[in-house]
């Protein structure tokens, strides 16, 4: 595989790190083939999808954006991969991320930052904006991403596409490079509601190869689109807002467009309630501990030894010594960053302080959750507290919070497990940027936020 064939700045937005022209096409004319024979073919047969670089694929390359990884071949297909293999889903490429998806604006990519095609100065969201942009721009119809902290959603938000994360559990992980096991899961991005419904039917259901998987049946996502989308589909719905997450710290314009999309659901007949989740003022820093720690990891497999990057230091190469230059010369900043967090609090002494009460914290957003489930079916809030900010805008080296407060929004659900969709709701009057609405419902329950999801859109 040619390294060089990453057609950067061809177009301007760097979304795609590898491009698998030929491959795409053979099978869009196999699906051509079959159809002029008459065979029964998937609804999205010959529909093109874009592969996040997190995901693996056969014959094709996969990188995660990290120089580690840099020329490195999968032998095997991820579960999701062989999943839009088999609907006959041409594979147009793989998408650029922040390196080992660690990130809120694919910035901290080892290939070049992806940029957003509403505003080439922008950021395009991360960790996923490669998928996100390539939606966006119209090239590619459907995208897959990852979504640990909000990778597929907040990515979503601020390119008007949209970006759904499965509940846990439910789409295979088999294949999917870890960040944080507890938290990651693999979702679709697309241009319409119904479009994620579809292609997350494709993805969705119980694979033995991934210990976590649930053994449930594949829901109708589709359907509950098609209903949310019907006059009088969002009729007695009953949406609860999430008080914690909106006003302070939301732009105006986010917070005026989250506004008109909770009257536009009252007057398509939804019964709309505010709904209060106390602990979710703990949810960002227990994150950033639980997931930092998941890294440390699972990224200690990268030793200079089975996978991508060796490097092999003068003089006496031990492997001690190999490993240290290889992660040294192959992990950028913010990995290094969050291996050097994570291993702190893990270590002998600080584990109760720190994991520990983050463990705790996680159970309590889930009570918040549980609670406000009794009362409503959906919750809603904005996606991500701003629209796309610049490239370079945020100083990182000066104070890694201010990215980590993008996740603001996105990351109780990870830490309960729950689904929740992200679709556009307009522009912001400031900047003329898309703001993002997010609706979460309770585990297994995806369905509903396709319902809630179509009836707005
Ligand atoms: N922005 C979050 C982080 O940096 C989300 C990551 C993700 O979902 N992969 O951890």
């Amino acid at each position: 595989v040619d390294p060089e064939d990453r057609h950067k700045g061809t177009d301007g937005l760097n979304a795609f790190l590898h491009r698998n022209r030929e491959g795409a096409l053979r099978v869009a004319k196999e699906v051509d083939q079959a159809r002029a024979n008459g065979e029964q073919l998937h609804e999205l047969a010959g529909v093109p999808i874009a592969v996040k670089d997190l995901i693996v694929t056969k014959g094709q390359p996969t990188t995660a954006a990290s120089r580690m990884l840099e020329g490195w071949l999968s032998p095997y297909d991820a579960t999701v991969t062989k999943n839009v293999r088999a609907a006959k889903m041409p594979i147009l490429g793989k998408t650029n991320l922040d390196e080992f998806a660690m990130g809120s604006s694919t910035e901290h990519s080892a290939f070049g930052p992806t940029r957003n095609p509403w505003d080439l100065n922008r950021i395009p969201g991360g960790s996923g904006g490669g998928s996100a942009a390539a939606v966006s721009a119209f090239q590619a119809p459907l995208a897959l991403g990852t979504d640990t902290g909000g990778s597929i959603r907040q990515p979503a938000a601020v390119t008007g596409t949209v970006g759904v994360k499965p509940t846990y559990g439910s789409v295979s992980r088999y294949g999917v490079i870890a960040m944080a096991s507890s938290l990651d899961q693999v979702g679709p991005c697309s241009r319409t509601v119904l479009d994620s419904a579809l292609l997350h039917e494709v993805i969705a259901g119980h694979d033995p190869q991934d210990s976590t998987s649930l053994n449930d049946p594949v829901g109708s996502f589709a359907a509950a689109a098609r209903q949310g989308a019907e006059d009088g589909g969002l009729k007695g719905l009953r949406v609860g807002v999430v008080k914690q997450l909106t006003g302070e710290g939301f732009q105006a314009g986010v917070q005026q467009r989250f506004n008109e999309a909770v009257e536009l659901l009252q007057s398509a007949g939804a019964e709309v309630v505010e709904v209060e989740t106390p602990n979710f003022e703990y949810a960002l820093g227990a994150y950033y501990l639980i997931m930092s720690s998941e890294v440390s990891s699972n990224l200690a497999k990268y030793d200079g030894v089975r996978f991508g990057l060796r490097v092999v230091p003068e003089g006496n190469p031990t492997i001690e010594r190999v490993m240290g230059a290889s992660r040294a010369a192959g992990f950028g900043d913010e990995v290094k960053r969050r291996i050097i967090l994570g291993t702190y609090a893990l270590s002998a002494g600080y584990y109760d302080a720190y994991y520990g009460s983050a463990q705790q914290v996680r159970t309590l957003v889930q009570r918040d959750f549980n609670a406000a489930f009794e009362k409503v079916d959906v919750l809603i809030s904005p996606t991500a507290p701003t629209t796309a900010f610049t490239i370079g805008g945020v100083d990182e080296s000066a104070d890694p919070m201010q990215m980590y407060l993008n996740d603001i929004a996105t990351i109780p659900t990870n830490l309960a497990g729950i689904p929740a969709i992200s679709l556009p709701g307009g522009l912001a009057p400031e900047d003329d940027l898309p703001v993002g609405i997010q609706f979460m419902a309770p585990a297994r329950e995806d369905a509903r936020v396709y319902r809630a999801g179509a009836g707005l859109e």
